[in-house]
């Protein structure tokens, strides 16, 4: 018998208009016709000189780079870190496919480590796989805005002499122990791809601290001989002896998207604030539920809000299925991370079989049957948040109680 009966009618695909600015200063680059990066004038910056520049100091580091999309920069990253053909990558067994297939746009092999169930890498295994695989690179995921024990993390790191590349599509404005995500390891990238924290349909940034991986990763992302016109890159000797050596992988971002970034990126921290309004009052709900368990977050980390994950560890496959599929009748779309096969955005490293993944990664696959997770799009207000944690907590308890 149902006993619930609201129901929610909005898009969990839906994000925000681009702002006015946005929008202004996009219709200013179309007009002016220079939508290239190098394009422009001699006493010009770029909007994506701009944005660089911007998003650099946003960050606190000397070096941003702006590309075609997150998974792009991570794949520049690797290769400018140095990654090569057969190079063992270790990397989150949980994560999104472009990090797995950045790994193998290079040539390196990807060594997964399990996840816990706070959602983040598992240390222990990480220090067990670092120690058994001899890799010398981390890929880590900050998957779902989940943010590691990042001392400990970078510890294992300089133990095992890991070069560390941050992938931060999902932390973008958020902070672990008050220092921005993004500025522990070796390199980041961000993504701004519509899902992501700022919204230009596709787009990536690259960051890091050091001269000569800025370098790279520049004449990587397609710089022919305007290296030196970067106004957020290292100096001029930084490239010296690489022009030569490094291909054009040509993928940079345009001004148009740069444009459009701009005033968002201005607005992260209301933006943060927006959405982790809308998580705690989701999250508030679901707590009074017993039967759900929402990860515990560490108190240094200061997260974005842009999804929230919740498990129902004591439900059976079909009750889970049950619950997907009643919350979609209600209008609340969940992705369920156990689902047989890929579905949506949604799919496990045993779907991505190029790898060649011997072991089985046990404790992440136990821990993903049982994992959903929304979308928390800013068009939705704090009373639709209370309504969608209402109606999933109804339908859990309904389920749970047969
Ligand atoms: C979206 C995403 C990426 C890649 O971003 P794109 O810009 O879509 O290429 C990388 N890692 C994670 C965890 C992501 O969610």
């Amino acid at each position: 018998m149902k006993t619930f009966n609201k129901s929610f009618n909005k898009s969990f695909t839906q994000q925000e208009a681009i702002d006015e600015a946005g929008i202004a200063a996009a219709v200013k680059v179309m007009q002016s016709g220079r939508l290239h990066r190098y394009n422009r004038e001699a006493d010009e910056l770029s909007e994506t000189d701009l944005l660089e520049k911007e998003f650099a100091h946003s960050l606190g580091v000397d070096y941003a780079l702006a590309c075609a999309s997150g998974g792009y920069a991570l794949a520049v990253a690797l290769r400018a870190v140095g990654v090569e053909k057969g190079d063992k990558v270790l990397c989150n067994a949980f994560t999104l496919s472009p990090v797995p297939g950045a790994i193998h746009s290079t040539g390196g092999t990807a060594v997964l480590v399990e996840m816990d169930d706070s959602l983040c890498i598992d240390l222990d295994d990480l220090e067990r796989q670092a120690q058994q695989s001899n890799a010398g690179y981390l890929l880590l995921s900050h998957m779902r805005g989940h943010i590691v024990d990042m001392e400990r993390v970078m510890a294992i790191a300089k133990a095992h002499q890991l070069t560390v590349i941050e992938d931060c599509a999902h932390t973008m404005g958020a902070t672990w122990d008050s220092q921005p995500s993004g500025t522990f390891g070796d390199v980041a990238c961000f993504s701004t791809q519509t899902y992501k924290h700022i919204n230009s349909g596709e787009g990536g940034l690259l960051t890091t601290p050091h001269a000569e991986i800025m370098a790279k990763a520049i004449i990587y992302s397609g710089s022919y001989m305007f290296f030196q016109e970067h106004k957020a890159a290292p100096p001029l000797s930084a490239f010296e002896g690489l022009y030569e050596l490094i291909p054009n992988c040509s993928g940079r971002m345009d001004n148009l998207r740069a444009a459009i970034l701009r005033p968002q990126l201005a607005t992260m921290n209301q933006r943060r604030e927006d959405w982790n309004a809308r998580y705690h009052t989701i999250e508030a709900q679901l707590q009074q539920n017993p039967h759900i368990h929402l990860p515990s977050r560490c108190d240094k980390e200061q997260f974005v809000g842009s999804s929230i994950q919740f498990r129902l560890p004591e439900f059976s496959r079909e009750q889970l299925l049950q619950v997907v599929e009643q919350c979609q009748q209600h209008g609340v779309m969940l992705k369920w991370f156990g689902e047989e096969k890929p579905k949506g955005y949604t799919s496990q490293y045993t779907d991505w079989a190029y790898l060649g993944i011997e072991r089985e990664l046990s404790q992440t696959t136990h821990l993903l049957s049982t994992l959903l997770d929304i979308r928390i799009p800013l068009t939705f207000s704090l009373s639709d948040c209370k309504l969608i944690g209402e109606i999933i907590s109804n339908i859990v308890r309904e389920i749970h109680d047969g």
